[in-house]
């Protein structure tokens, strides 16, 4: 199979099961014509963000690293009237981008983008009510920094996504030393033995080639580890 043959397959499937989308289109092309590197999910991940945060009644979301906002609007549309997403993004030119999108997308009283270094802007964050999901997507080398933070920030029950944690299969080759396989690695040694969550990874194949997401589930009450 070559990468064509996984961009057709992604297609097919999405032509049964994914509506024709005006606005998530505009959104892609508002942000490839700001000059935004083409690094959004695909278009059936945004999908399965969007249905796991609908399957946990999601109604406060996280996410780190926010690009234009094409993942942010899957999961902003997932929320309920009055649920709330905050995103993290450290480029002041992504998140101008993102809230056109927003915006434009109709999901701007939903969502508040957070401008800063995403670690800075997690530390600033104390929320009254924890969240119920977590979507790590920005620098990987960061990768158990976010995933400390998350842990305390989601509530038991909840779920933290990290995505592009298979990358080709590099990170499981000793060939390969790169920060962001690295990061993926430090994230796994250190969720190794940690009983306060059960995680997998879920290896993807489609039109953004081979890799995967890290899914975790909480099992303790983020309260408790609020300080
Ligand atoms: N989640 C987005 C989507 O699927 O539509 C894609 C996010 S993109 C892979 C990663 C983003 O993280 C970029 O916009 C980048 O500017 C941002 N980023 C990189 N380093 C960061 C940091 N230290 N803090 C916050 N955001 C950062």
């Amino acid at each position: 199979t070559t990468p064509e043959d996984w961009t057709r397959s992604d297609q097919y499937h999405n032509s049964f099961l994914l509506a024709e989308d005006q606005i998530l289109d505009a959104v892609l092309e508002n942000s490839s014509a700001n000059g935004l590197p083409d690094i959004a999910v695909s278009a059936a991940q945004g999908k399965f963000l969007s249905l796991l945060a609908s399957s946990i009644g999601a109604k406060k979301i996280l996410e780190v690293g926010t690009l234009g906002g094409y993942s942010t609007i899957w999961l902003a549309r997932a929320l309920p009237a009055d649920g709330e997403l905050i995103t993290l993004e450290y480029s002041e030119k992504h998140a101008k981008v993102a809230q056109e999108n927003i915006e434009r997308a109709g999901l701007s009283s939903k969502v508040k983008i957070m401008v800063g270094l995403g670690h800075d802007s997690l530390l600033q964050l104390h929320p009254d009510i924890p969240f119920d999901l977590v979507f790590i997507d920005a620098d990987k080398p960061s990768n158990v920094k976010y995933f400390t933070e998350a842990k305390r920030l989601v509530r038991k029950g909840g779920v933290i996504i990290v995505d592009n944690v298979v990358r080709y299969a590099r990170v499981a080759d000793p060939e390969y030393t790169s920060p962001n396989v690295e990061g993926v690695r430090d994230l796994l040694k250190a969720i190794k033995g940690d009983t306060e969550v059960d995680a997998t990874t879920i290896a993807t194949v489609g039109d953004k080639g081979y890799d995967g997401f890290f899914v975790c589930y909480s099992e303790v009450e983020a309260s408790k580890a609020y300080g």
